[in-house]
């Protein structure tokens, strides 16, 4: 991680959807900056485009026009390899549903992406298991996801996001599904990774009170991004 640049940068990013005639326009020429250690919240209403802002920042869908930049990396100048690599060595993703595979145990739900990675099984279990500890899970490790509570498989998932020791964690309303209490030992989990590893990370949420306590605020207005405060 280099700390002069930022983990992630979006230069005047447009996207559009065909609808009709014309087009929906989401993203009018979003800009916007993070570095390393910080967490922002994306607060909008539903609607406005912080899936598809994240999915592009996320590099999992392209942009119609502008630049993403991931660790000063330029994702539209790589080929797709590059691409692909570049998105598996440093981004997380944390969906609103936890996509946990279910025939797995939380342990091995960590494992698969540091498989993928080239680890070996050892040094996955041993990274997987710390993680798990780490977010309180222990003693869940070896239970399947339908063993496990909503806010257990979140958890899961954020282990997994981060497995790989990702720059930037992308949230998607990751606490969306749950009640407040479990919400928070959630977000409090996703907090203390991100002030442990110097991760950065992008929450989408509509809960104002967990958006407070991040260290910056988005919104989307018009389809531009604009910082709050
Ligand atoms: P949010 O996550 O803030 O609720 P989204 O990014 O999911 O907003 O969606 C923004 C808008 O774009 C919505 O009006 C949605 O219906 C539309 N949209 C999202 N994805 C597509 C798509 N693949 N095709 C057409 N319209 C889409
Ligand atoms: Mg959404």
């Amino acid at each position: 991680m280099n700390e002069s640049l930022p983990v992630l940068a979006l230069n005047g990013v447009t996207r559009r959807y065909p609808e009709g005639d014309g087009f929906l326009e989401i993203l009018r020429g979003a800009d916007g900056m993070l570095w390393p250690g910080q967490a922002v919240a994306l607060v909008a209403p539903s609607g406005a485009g912080k899936s598809t802002l994240l999915h592009i920042a996320g590099l999992l869908e392209r942009p119609d026009g502008g630049v993403v930049a991931i660790d000063g990396e330029v994702a539209s100048e790589l080929d797709d390899r590059a691409r692909t690599a570049l998105r598996r060595d440093k981004i997380g993703f944390v969906y609103q549903f936890h996509h946990l595979l279910p025939e797995f145990t939380a342990l091995e739900n960590v494992m698969t992406p540091q498989l993928i990675a080239g680890l070996s099984k050892h040094e996955a279990r041993e990274r997987a298991y710390e993680l798990l500890d780490y977010l309180g899970l222990g003693a869940r490790a070896n239970h399947r996801p339908s063993e496990l509570s909503g806010g257990e498989q979140q958890r899961v998932a954020i282990a997994r996001a981060v497995a790989n020791a990702p720059a930037l964690l992308l949230a998607d309303e990751p606490t969306g599904n749950l009640d407040p209490q479990t919400a928070e030992k959630v977000f409090s989990a996703l907090m203390t990774l991100v002030r442990a590893t110097g991760l950065a990370a992008v929450i989408a949420t509509h809960n104002l009170e967990l958006a407070a306590r991040m260290d910056r605020r988005w919104t989307l207005r018009n389809g531009l991004l604009v910082e709050l405060e």
